[in-house]
Order: C-alpha cells, then structure tokens, then sequence
C-alpha cells in the first residue's frame, strides 16, 4: 500500500504527511534537477529520466494504490502512460484541462460558469484585436506555466499599451478584462471515487502582486446564495471531469455573483488552514479520496487566519511565545518564494489582535501592521 506523489514541494510534504497518519506510506517520483529538501524523511524518492523510466520505477514497488499530483504543470504524457497501470487521481483530463489556461475557459465556459470576458490572441493581429475589444483596465495572462502571478501583465490604459514592449511576451495570451472585485474567495472542495463530495467553507484571499499572502476561513459575510454558487460551480467541475481528489476554485466576488479566476487540481494554498481548524485537514481528504478512505468533515466551527510567509523564515515565528503554529517547508530561503505559512485559529477579534500584536513584534510586515490597525479602529 503506498501513494505515489508526483513532485517534492511543499504540498507533496504536506500531503505525505497527511498519509502518515492514514498508514499510507507516500513514495515521490520526480525529475532529476528537483529539490527534495521539502520531503526529506517523508518516504522513498525514486528520479526519473523520462516517463518511461517512471513506469519502470513504479513497477519494482510493491503496490500503488494511487498516484497524484502536486501541480498541474505535470508532463501529461507521463500521466498518461502511469494511467494505463495505476489509478492516477485525479484523473489526466483534469490535470490537463487546468495546465492551460486556454482549455480551463473552454471547461467553464461548457459548463456555463461565469468568468472574466476573456480572449485568447495568437498573433500579433489577435492580440492588438483582443486588447481593443476587451478594453482597458485588462491582464494579459501566459496560457501556461504561470504561477503566484508570473507571467502576467496588468494594461491600465492606452498609454500603457502603447509603451509595453509587446515583443517581450510570447503569444498567444489570454487578454482579460481587469475585473473590479469586492474581494477574492476560495472554494476548496474533494470528491471520492462514489462520487460524493464535502466541501470547506469559502476562504477570503489576499494577494499582494499576485501572490497569496493570507486566508481568512471561513469569509465573513457569505451569504447563503454565494456559498450555494460555489458549491454549484466546484461541483459540476467536478462531477464533468469525474474528479477524485481535492480540487480549488479561485473566484473574484463581483455585484453580480462569482467570476472564476481560476482551478487548482490539487490541494491549494487557500486551504492551508484546515491544518489548524477542527476539520479533516485538505491534504488528509485528499490522500483519503484518492485511497478510497471515507471523508472527513469539512465544516469549520471557528474562523483561522493563513499567513503565507515568503523570502525567509523569521528567527521569532519559532519562540513559543508565538501564537501561531508555523509550517516551515524545510526550502532556501529566496525573495519572494513561499518558504512556510502560519495559521492561528483564534475565538474572538481580540485574541485574533493580540497575536498578531505578537507576531509583529518578530516580523516587520506591512500586512501584519495593516492588519493590526483595522482590528485596533
Ligand atoms: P496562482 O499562484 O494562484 O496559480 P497565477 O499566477 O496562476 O496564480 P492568477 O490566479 O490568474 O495567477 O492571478 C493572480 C492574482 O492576480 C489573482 O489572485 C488576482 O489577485 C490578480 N488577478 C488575476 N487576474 C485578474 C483579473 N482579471 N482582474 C483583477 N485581478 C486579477
Ligand atoms: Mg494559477
Ligand atoms: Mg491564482
């Protein structure tokens, strides 16, 4: 019995983690050049050289009883050829249909989802045409590949356009409208093989330059029509594709309802909290989904704040006067790179504000100060 992961990062720690207190072994299948440090002391790790190398690696092991993802920038010809021996889940389609961001519209926009009005250029001449028709503020969006807000490019106005060195992006592109959002939510849901699914709360997220920095769970003021949105949404994805795992869906929440961003096949930074609320952490659903374990609840009884943190681990977040609980991803320490989170499950206003207040005294953070301020009023 073991979990084939396919990656080493922190999700994959994460979820072999999960599956450690399941009694399920993980084992993580990666590339050469990859960086195990995240997993290091979690499980096996067998390198491969190509996708007919995984399968042979994955044929000397015991037993699989599923293999999954940690992105969804996994090479879909290696999923392919794993399908045809093991349980891949979820399933190849679904990674595929969220590795680009062409075919992840053309999903939603089957399933009559609503998204930003978007256009995909693939020349010079589309790409002046979608700008024009889509109008200004726009994003412009690479189709693949982009993550924490790589490869994207906001347009403001004309004059914007006209000095952006449009030379510099490799088409094609989705052009989409800049939307005007109240905020950003998340909805982070799982399905099992039967074909049940639970979902968690929604979670508000804060992204700064297009990076998730905190997830507030559950969002306040979530109306019933709005958590019954998400759920609609999430679940015709899921059920189309015959989803088994976790999946997030990224939502911009408009006058007019949700706009989905985008979909994660995979357990998602906006559901790091569950680690420390009263549920069945994302990353324990997803290992028990994909094994055929019964799922566990997924309904918080009290709110918690995620706090990414990015670049370097403050000396301070590990004295045990810190009241947030760290989860240090073992990573060298880089600008701007997710190298651990902290979640605080907290009663009351006050105590969210006494926390912080300590935080703040080990980590000079701007959102910590904003944040402390807005509780002080
Ligand atoms: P992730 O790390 O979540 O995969 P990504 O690089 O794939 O990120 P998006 O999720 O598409 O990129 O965008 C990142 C962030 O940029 C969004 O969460 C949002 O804050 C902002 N953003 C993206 N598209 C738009 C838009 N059309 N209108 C307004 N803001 C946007
Ligand atoms: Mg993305
Ligand atoms: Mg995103």
């Amino acid at each position: 019995m073991s979990v084939v992961i396919l990656g080493s990062g922190q999700l994959a720690k994460m979820l072999a983690e999960a599956g450690t207190k399941l009694n399920l072994p993980s084992v993580f299948v990666i590339t050469p050049e990859i960086s195990t440090d995240p997993v290091a002391g979690l499980g096996e790790v067998l390198r491969h050289e190509s996708s007919a190398d995984a399968a042979t690696l994955l044929a000397e092991l015991d037993s699989v009883d599923a293999v999954t993802v940690e992105t969804e920038n996994t090479s879909s010809e290696l999923l392919a050829l794993l399908s045809t021996n093991y349980p891949v889940r979820p399933n190849t389609a679904s990674v595929v249909a969220c590795q680009n961001r062409e075919n992840e519209r053309q999903l939603l926009d089957d399933l009559a989802i609503p998204t930003a009005p978007h256009q995909v250029a693939r020349n010079n001449d589309e790409f002046v045409a979608a700008v024009a028709s889509i109008g200004f503020p726009l994003v412009i969006k690479t189709l693949t590949e982009g993550y924490d807000g790589r490869g994207q490019w906001v347009i403001d106005d004309a004059e914007q356009w006209r000095d952006f060195n449009k030379a510099s992006v490799t088409l094609p592109v989705l052009v989409e409208e800049k939307i005007h959002f109240a905020r950003e939510v998340s909805l982070v849901g799982v399905r099992s093989i039967d074909g049940s699914m639970q979902f968690y709360p929604l979670a508000e997220n804060v992204h700064v330059g297009g990076i998730l920095i905190a997830s507030f769970a559950p969002a306040s003021n979530v109306s019933e029509a709005l958590q019954q949105q998400a759920h609609d949404n999430l679940s015709k994805i899921m059920t189309h594709l015959d989803y088994v795992g976790v999946m997030a869906m990224e939502c911009f929440e408009t006058e007019q309802g949700l706009l989905v961003n985008e979909l994660a096949p995979r357990v998602h930074n906006s559901g790091h909290w569950t680690l420390d609320s009263n549920v069945t952490s994302q990353f324990e659903n997803h290992m028990r989904a994909i094994t055929g374990l019964p799922l566990g609840t997924t309904d918080a009884d009290g709110p918690t704040l995620m706090l990414n943190i990015l670049g370097e681990i403050p000396d301070g977040v590990r004295d045990e006067k810190c009241q947030f609980q760290l989860y240090d991803y073992q990573k060298t320490a880089r600008a701007g790179r997710k190298v651990g989170h902290l979640n605080l499950r907290y009663a009351n206003a006050a105590a969210l504000l006494n926390a912080l207040q300590q935080l703040e005294t080990v980590w000079k953070n701007p959102f910590i100060q904003q944040l402390i301020a807005q509780l002080e009023d």
